[in-house]
């Protein structure tokens, strides 16, 4: 059993071919949807979370670390996509973890990400994510996978929270390379989905 730990701005397409990995039997763990999942509860937890989400900024390391810890099946090959965010949490994760992992980084000029995340819809029942620009739903506003299910725009993708997110990650980005060191292998997220997508599984 292995890992991939996906790295990258907002936008670099860390979910996207999550996605396309899941279809070929990977266990995909994203921090952002279990912390969004916990928001839609309406707990006071959730409510917590969602006032920090919505301002793009981040929940603390333990909490992040619980949702991995509680969510992860070291037993099948497994991507973990927004975690670790901070050299703490990446250290708490090699503490966790058992099996090999390759570390990637999506690297992409910022500048093209405001326009992604902006356009980016997604069904929150199968995780597709839509572009209005480049990859728009065949029925608008609608999943192509679960026929019905209206497509969202995340509350976090708008220009100004976008914009504090891309922050937060350049503060966090220069710790968080340098724990992890020569074990990062960089990929080109400036392509079509397929190609990012070759270029992780030749990694594998
Ligand atoms: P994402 O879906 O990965 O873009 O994450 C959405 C939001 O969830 C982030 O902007 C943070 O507020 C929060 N979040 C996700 N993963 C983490 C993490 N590993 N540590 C702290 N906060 C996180």
């Amino acid at each position: 059993m292995s890992g991939f730990i996906f790295i990258g701005a907002p936008g670099s397409g860390k979910g996207t071919i999550s996605n396309q990995l899941k279809t070929q039997g990977y266990q995909h763990i994203s921090t952002g949807d279990l912390l969004r999942e916990e928001v839609k509860k309406g707990t006071d937890l959730g409510k917590r979370i969602n006032d920090i989400i919505s301002k793009g900024n981040l929940v603390n390391d333990q909490m992040a670390l619980e949702l991995i810890a509680n969510n992860l099946d070291q037993t099948k090959d497994f991507i973990l996509d927004g975690f670790p965010r901070t050299s703490v949490q990446a250290q708490m994760l090699d503490d966790l973890l058992k099996v090999k992992t390759q570390v990637v980084l999506f690297n992409i000029d910022q500048v093209k990400l405001t326009e992604r995340l902006v356009n980016r819809r997604s069904c929150e029942k199968c995780g597709a994510i839509f572009n209005l620009k480049t990859s728009a739903p065949k029925v608008q506003n609608t999943c192509d996978n679960c026929k019905h299910t209206p497509l969202t725009h995340r509350k976090d993708d708008t220009l100004e929270v976008v914009e504090n997110r891309f922050n937060v990650f350049n503060n966090t980005k220069t710790n968080l390379l340098s724990y992890y060191g020569n074990r990062i292998k960089v990929i080109n997220a400036d392509q079509d989905v397929q190609s990012v997508l070759q270029e992780v599984i030749k990694l594998k």
